[in-house]
């Protein structure tokens, strides 16, 4: 026992010694053939929303988003075709968009105040409820893949900090050092805000410099719903601050009785809030349709609180709404014969 926790440790040392710093068209609803019970799939993804506009983009970068947008997609919509489960084709979009440096999340990820990257991610099973989810992860290279193994392979949903990385090493998921994650877009992020808190004398809020949370719904042919959502958290992040991403409820959520949920924004109102729980509350109390309950979310009871976010959303039918109340969100969703991906408030 004693040489397992000293080699445990020894393994921790090593990789952390390489520590460094509303719009309609959102909306697609299902013909009455489907909501009478025809096997159908959908899938919807988001790579986080923020202040996204034409001018602030260049032709190759858009090219870039949306080119891993839909091979993202592709990845998923295979595995629903192919008679797989929405919980596989989760984790499998998820996976494809932390390993792009594009988005933050894996690879690409923001910096905390201390030039650390510290990363969070959830999962949700629509068919029992069963969630898992880890915050503050430093070594794991996919998140996404931590939080199903705390799911399938642990009584708990959350695990946090270095017991999270633990979890994961006994997992045998892949591991990296903290530097893995580095992208100098990042890290010039995190110096342009430790600048202007600089000249401001005090902490400012976050900035609209970390957009790029990535998440996932899914709905398979057996019915099965799935969310999850995996992110760095917002630039200059500190005192191990967690936001909604692997909070179950404010921001991922699935039941099969109405929809699952993927949220992207200012994480602390999206906690407050409930976000990812309120769309499906608001579905089975009230009756709502999930276009219905995920706008007055998003257009009504977040604004309110001077919330800014979004979220992607599949309910049990596989209708999908995407609504977002910021300059853009990108996104996209494909079901049989159809198939969207977007960036911008226009499209
Ligand atoms: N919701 C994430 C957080 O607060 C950030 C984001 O989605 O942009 O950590």
């Amino acid at each position: 026992m004693f040489r397992f926790t000293t080699s445990l440790l020894f393994t921790f040392t090593l990789f952390l010694v390489g520590c460094q710093p509303a719009n309609p068209e959102n909306v697609s609803e299902n013909t009455p053939e489907q909501e009478s019970g025809t096997p159908a799939y959908a899938i919807a993804l988001h790579g986080g929303a923020g202040t996204i506009t034409r001018d602030r983009m260049t032709p190759e970068l858009e090219t870039e988003y949306r080119t891993m947008l839909n091979a993202a997609l592709d990845i998923g919509e295979g595995i629903l075709q192919a008679g797989g489960s929405s919980l596989d084709a989760v984790v499998a979009t998820i996976e494809h968009l932390e390993n792009s440096p594009l988005f933050n999340a894996g690879i690409g990820a923001v910096f905390t105040h201390d030039g650390r990257n510290e990363l969070d991610a959830s999962i949700m099973d629509g068919r029992d409820r069963n969630a898992g989810a880890v915050g503050g992860v430093s070594i794991v290279k996919n998140p996404i893949k931590a939080a199903r193994a705390v799911m399938e392979n642990s009584p708990h949903v959350l695990l946090t900090g270095i017991g999270a990385d633990g979890f994961a090493i006994l997992q045998g998921l892949d591991t990296v050092p903290n530097t893995y994650f580095f992208t100098q877009k990042r890290w010039d992020g995190l110096q342009e805000v430790l600048e202007a808190e600089e000249k401001s004398l005090g902490a400012i809020d976050f900035p609209d410099s970390k957009y790029g949370t990535v998440g996932c719904a899914a709905l398979d042919l057996n019915g099965n719903l799935a969310a999850g959502t995996s992110t760095g958290g917002m630039t200059n992040k500190r005192y191990n601050r967690i936001g909604d991403s692997p909070i179950i409820g404010a921001g991922t959520y699935a039941d099969n009785k109405a929809a699952a949920i993927s949220c992207t924004g200012h994480g602390e109102y999206f906690i407050r809030n409930v976000v990812a729980y309120d769309v499906v509350a608001r579905m089975l109390y009230q009756n709502k349709s999930l276009q219905e309950a995920a706008g007055e979310l998003v257009y009504e009871v977040l604004p309110a609180s001077g919330g800014t976010g979004g979220l992607i959303s599949v309910d049990r039918f596989g209708n999908v709404a995407m609504p977002f109340n910021t300059e853009g969100m990108y996104r996209g969703y494909a079901k049989a014969g159809e198939r969207v991906v977007a960036i911008f408030k226009d499209e």
